[in-house]
């Protein structure tokens, strides 16, 4: 790490504003793609380290993630009232990926690119289209050939539809074997459903006695504290899980917008923003990390290749649509959510259904995932979303509401997985 020791703005050729999932993945992809001759500061008032978070994604095996899983499974569960479904996902796979190994791993990059960290918040940013100005709390500052900035902000307007993804999750220990390791259950929709919004279980098992159990809503508020325990208690019971045999290891709490909000990706020339404060953050369901594992990629091979750090957007702009109509069908009641999450995965192969969820079919593909949701409400929806942009268009300026802080975090705890508040019964590992 390179000290700032004087006032003058530190020259750089790339500027990363935000240290958190998105600059992470790139860090260790432009190391990946051997790019070595740039000068690249981060800044962040936290250096992200351990685990934070825990990310669920699918993708094809053999990536170079694959080194840094906690587990991977070939096949999952999505349950209903009415029916438990078994997918195969080949040739995907769906896995997780705790935050610490992400981190360390662009920690390593961080040094073997000569990185400059600067451990403060950035201000101000001044594009004059040739170089960038940062203002950071330090008070030196940055000049910037490019930014790369994934600071998370609100949209730049309000959305039509603006709702939450939420949840809560448990690491639970189990005294023997409890869970199957073989498969993770994706969405189990048997849970109290919400009277406005979705809500889901699901079970990411690492070993038979050790596995995340979350609850998670979509829907426009948070839930109190005892709120969310009460509500895992709930679907662990569900589960048949007795907590009698189970310590709650670890806590996981998040917040995620689903909005069809804009979140412009290249404000001004010289600014191209990441993660989900670039929309890599995918409307209908809150999965974020495979389109910023992408768009890293592709961001190292641009300049490795000596382009400028411009990514693909996160997603086609017509499924941005088709995620507008779709939040906007399940927000005004016009679909049931675990009707509508079943109807997909029962009318096409789950493979498909995972890639249209990460923006890869084909228009002839989504004709069919669209074909397999109930008509009559979806164009009540189309309709009901055109004359909304209409309206959007003659009245630009509709402020955007606050969005929470998309990061609540996990905090290491150890007790019973009994009763779901601060009262229980502690034990240490
Ligand atoms: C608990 C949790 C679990 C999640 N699980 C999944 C999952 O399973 N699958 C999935 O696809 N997505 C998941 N997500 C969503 C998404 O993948 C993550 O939020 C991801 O970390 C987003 O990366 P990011 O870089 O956009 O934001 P962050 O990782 O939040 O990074 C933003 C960084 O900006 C920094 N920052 C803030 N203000 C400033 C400032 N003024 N100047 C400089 N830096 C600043 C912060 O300190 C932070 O380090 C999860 C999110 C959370 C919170």
């Amino acid at each position: 790490m390179v000290p700032v020791t004087d006032s003058a703005p530190l020259d750089v050729d790339l500027a990363l504003l935000g240290g958190g999932g998105a600059a992470s993945l790139l860090l260790a992809a432009l190391d990946r793609h051997g790019v070595r001759d740039l000068r690249i500061a981060i800044v962040d008032p936290v250096r992200r380290r351990g685990q934070d978070r825990t990310w669920a994604f699918w993708g094809h095996p053999d990536s170079d993630l694959d080194p840094l899983l906690s587990a991977s499974w070939q096949q999952v569960e999505v349950a209903t009232a009415a029916r438990r479904r078994v997918l195969d996902l080949t040739p995907l796979r769906y896995a997780m990926l705790r935050s610490g190994p992400v981190y360390d791993r662009a920690a390593d990059a961080e040094r073997r690119l000569h990185a400059t960290r600067i451990v403060a918040p950035a201000e101000t940013v001044r594009d004059d289209g040739d170089r960038v100005l940062v203002g950071t709390g330090d008070g030196r500052g940055v000049r910037a050939g490019w930014v790369l900035d994934s600071r998370p902000r609100p949209p730049t307007r309000a959305g039509r539809t603006t709702w939450l993804q939420h949840f809560r999750g448990w690491w639970l220990e189990a005294d023997r074997p409890v869970f199957d390791p073989t498969r993770a259950v994706l969405m189990d929709f048997r849970t109290p459903q919400p009277p406005r919004g979705v809500s889901f279980g699901y079970v990411l098992p690492v070993s038979d006695r050790y596995a995340l159990v979350e609850y998670t809503e979509f829907s426009p508020d948070l839930l109190t504290d005892a709120g969310y325990d009460a509500a895992l208690a709930g679907y662990r019971d569900l589960l048949g899980l007795d907590p009698s045999v189970l310590r709650v290891r670890e806590v996981e709490n998040g917040v995620i917008p689903m909005t069809d909000a804009p979140f412009p990706a290249r404000p001004t020339p010289r600014v191209v923003r990441l993660g989900t404060a670039g929309g890599a953050t995918r409307p209908s369901t809150g999965f974020t990390f495979s389109a910023m594992y992408r768009q890293a990629d592709q961001v190292a091979r641009a300049l490795a290749a000596g382009r400028a750090p411009v990514p693909e957007p996160a997603y086609p702009r017509r499924h941005r649509w088709m995620d507008a109509v779709a939040l906007r069908a399940l927000d005004r009641g016009g679909v049931g959510g675990p009707e509508f999450f079943d109807r997909l995965f029962d009318r096409n192969p789950a493979e498909r259904v995972l890639r249209f969820l990460d923006g890869g079919t084909t228009p002839a593909e989504e004709i069919a995932i669209m074909n397999s949701t109930r008509l009559l409400p979806m164009i009540a929806a189309t309709a009901g979303d055109a004359v909304h942009r209409v309206r959007d268009r003659l009245r630009p300026t509709r402020p955007a509401p606050a969005i929470p802080p998309a990061v609540v975090g996990s905090a290491p705890t150890a007790r019973r997985a009994g009763p779901p508040s601060g009262e229980d019964e502690v034990r240490a590992r």
